[in-house]
C-alpha cells in the first residue's frame, strides 16, 4: 500500500464530476487500499477518489461504530430526518463548517468483489455518506455550509 497526496481546495479535480467504475480491476483494488492508508494516515473519517486525483466514483469511510466501508459507484437511495453539526474535509485543512444534512441515509453501492449492497447510516455515518458522495459530483461542504468556523 502507498500513501497518496491529498488534493486541496482550489484544484479543479475537486470540482469535476467523476465517472462510474465500469469494471473492478487490480488497479481499482490497489486504489482502494491506498485510499484506506491515506485516510488513516490523515486521521480522516472518509476519503473520495477525486481527493487523491482520481476521477472515479470510489469512496472509503471509517467510523468508530461501523468500521471500514468501501463504496464503489455509491448512490443515495433514501434519506430522512435532519441534523445540524460541524463538518470538516481533508481537502480543506484548518477549517470547519456547520452543515444541515439528513439524519438517516441509505446508500446502494458495490464492494470490491463487485457485489451490490444497501447500507443505512445515521448521525456521523449519514453525514459521511453525503459528504463523500458530494465529492464525486464535484461538490464541497463549504458550498452548503450554514456558517464557517476557522481555526485560530
Ligand atoms: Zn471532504
Amino acid at each position: 500500500m502507498a500513501k497518496l497526496k491529498i488534493v486541496k481546495i482550489g484544484d479543479d479535480t475537486l470540482r469535476t464530476v467523476c465517472r462510474p467504475v465500469e469494471k473492478i480491476t487490480p488497479r481499482t483494488i490497489r486504489l482502494l487500499d491506498d485510499m484506506i492508508e491515506t485516510m488513516r494516515a490523515a486521521d480522516g473519517v472518509g476519503l473520495a477518489a477525486p481527493q487523491v486525483g482520481v476521477l472515479r466514483r470510489i469512496v472509503v469511510i471509517e467510523t468508530p461504530d461501523e468500521g471500514l466501508i468501501e463504496l464503489i459507484n455509491p448512490k443515495i437511495i433514501a434519506f430522512s430526518g435532519e441534523q445540524e453539526s460541524e463538518e470538516g474535509c481533508l481537502s480543506i485543512p484548518g477549517r470547519w463548517g456547520v452543515t444541515r444534512r439528513p439524519m438517516h441515509v441509505t446508500v446502494r453501492a458495490m464492494n470490491r468483489n463487485g457485489v451490490t449492497f444497501d447500507m443505512t447510516g445515521s448521525g456521523l455515518l449519514a453525514k459521511a455518506f453525503c459528504h463523500e458522495i458530494d465529492h464525486l459530483d464535484g461538490k464541497l461542504y463549504v458550498d452548503c455550509a450554514i456558517r464557517m468556523i476557522d481555526a485560530e
